[in-house]
């Protein structure tokens, strides 16, 4: 079945660009310029994903999304034009699925929302042969492989874990990876993700699920 994309932006030049990769793409879009339109549009029309940018005419995006949340099952992508922004949205915990930064590619859109959409679609649950973390002997199994990851790098992915696609900054990683507050450094964390993957491209070459996100941190995806 087709999914219908609902693009939120009121540069109108930037939405028309969105729209076009997306059609070519086989999405059937819409596209509304004020966010005070959002609401009554999607009661109307339902749609399975908005892009929803965050300064907006009418109804800013932080106040559409929670609306949107209140009622409709949809997904959220939240478009802002300043990556410190993110940090804050982060906090706000606004329940939205991804978060995108201008200025962006529309191929990075379209793969965003590809995979916003293949998430919901297929729940959070890992298909069979999927990760397994075994808390007593710090063990991660990955398709029924033993990854060797040292206790650290075993905290840090049952972080990650426990909220697939949730977006973690490092700080946050590094909060609740160590309890007992030792300073770390940011780079301490990048160094720990790294190892990970390679341990996880170790079993599954083609297959990403520790992803980062450009300027924020990392998430865990299937
Ligand atoms: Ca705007």
């Amino acid at each position: 079945m087709t999914s219908r994309i609902l693009i939120v932006e009121d540069e109108e030049k930037l939405a028309g660009l969105l729209r076009d990769y997306l059609t070519q793409e086989g999405f059937e879009v819409a596209m509304l310029h004020r966010g005070d339109q959002v609401e009554d549009w999607v009661r109307a029309h339902g749609t399975d994903l908005v892009l929803l940018d965050l300064m907006l005419p009418g109804k800013n995006g932080l106040d559409v999304c929670k609306a949107l949340r209140a009622f409709a099952d949809v997904s959220i992508i939240m478009v802002t034009a300043r990556v410190d922004e993110i940090d804050r949205l982060l906090g706000l915990e606004l329940g939205a699925d991804d978060y995108i930064c201008k200025p962006f590619s529309p191929r990075e859109v379209v793969a965003r929302v590809k995979a916003v959409l293949r998430r919901s679609k297929r729940g959070e649950a890992a298909p069979d042969g999927g990760l397994a973390l075994d808390d007593s002997g710090y063990k991660a199994t990955l398709a029924g492989k033993d990854l060797a990851l040292t206790a650290v790098e075993f905290e840090l992915l049952k972080v990650l874990v426990a909220h697939p696609g949730h977006i973690y900054t490092r700080e946050q990683l590094m909060d609740l990876m160590y309890r007992d507050q030792r300073v770390v450094s940011d780079r301490t964390v990048d160094s720990h993700v790294k190892k990970i993957r390679k341990k996880i491209a170790g079993v599954l070459p083609d297959r990403e699920i520790v992803h980062s996100v450009y300027g924020v941190g990392y998430k865990y995806e299937w």
